[in-house]
């Protein structure tokens, strides 16, 4: 059996034992494959460990950039709970629309607010209108902008806040410091970024599954 068939293997069996999904998890992440994107969600494992971060911080307000089908952001939507709320901003209408019927679908269509356009010019849309800051904040929208949603996060979080940003490995090429990928560059810039910012204090760790070899970066504000 090659490796990539036993990192499935193993990801199936994790899900299947610890990271039950209910119908609409099922249907929000099969029907991925209508969108812009298909197969670029997160693995059940990890939509699992983003509603425990919100969980175990106590996030009530979380905002995602990347919405696709709505499988994250159902994830997260349940995790906030009936009176939070997660804004989550995608650029394509038809992903918006397949993640509008996905959340309402899910039974948290109240608390998804999703805002079609750039996810740039949408993140400045809400730092002027001075919403109060987000507990947690999910990157994973398009790779070359990391470092300006980073940017962004920091506009619209505060001191504990946790900012995740995700797909950081990029089956190893991340660590190729001439790399002219744009989606590593994207990567890099904001490692970068977030290393030199002391306002952020932060990880990062490789994965490997379903999904392949990749990984995620962990920050939290400390002021
Ligand atoms: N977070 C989703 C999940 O795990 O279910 C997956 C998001 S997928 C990796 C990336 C999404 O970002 C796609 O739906 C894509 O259309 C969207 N996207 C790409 N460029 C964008 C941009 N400039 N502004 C907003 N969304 C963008």
């Amino acid at each position: 059996m090659s490796h990539a068939d036993v990192q499935v293997e193993v990801d199936d069996y994790l899900v299947e034992t610890l990271v039950p999904e209910d119908e609409a998890l099922v249907a929000a992440r099969e029907s991925a494959q209508d969108t812009t994107m298909p197969g670029a969600a997160v693995a059940p494992n990890q939509g699992k460990l983003l509603a425990l971060l919100t969980e175990m911080i106590g996030a009530h307000r979380v905002l995602e950039f990347g919405t696709l089908a709505g499988y994250s952001t159902i994830w997260l939507a349940r995790a906030v709970g009936p009176q939070g709320r997660v804004v989550t901003l995608e650029v394509s209408e038809q992903n918006a629309g397949i993640a509008r019927r996905n959340a309402d679908a899910a039974g948290v269509g109240d608390v998804v607010e999703i805002m079609l356009g750039p996810a740039g010019e949408s993140a400045d849309r809400i730092i002027e209108t001075g919403q109060a800051p987000f507990d947690l904040v999910f990157i994973d929208a398009d790779k070359p902008n990391n470092a300006r949603y980073l940017q962004a996060a920091l506009e619209l979080t505060r001191p504990g806040s946790v900012i995740v940003l995700d797909n950081v490995v990029r089956a190893g090429r991340v660590a190729d410091q001439d790399s002219t990928d744009d989606d590593v560059r994207g990567v890099r810039d904001a490692l970068a970024l977030a290393a030199a910012d002391p306002r952020l204090d932060g990880t990062a760790l490789q994965t490997v599954g379903s999904k392949g070899w990749d990984g995620f970066a962990l920050f939290r504000r400390v002021s």
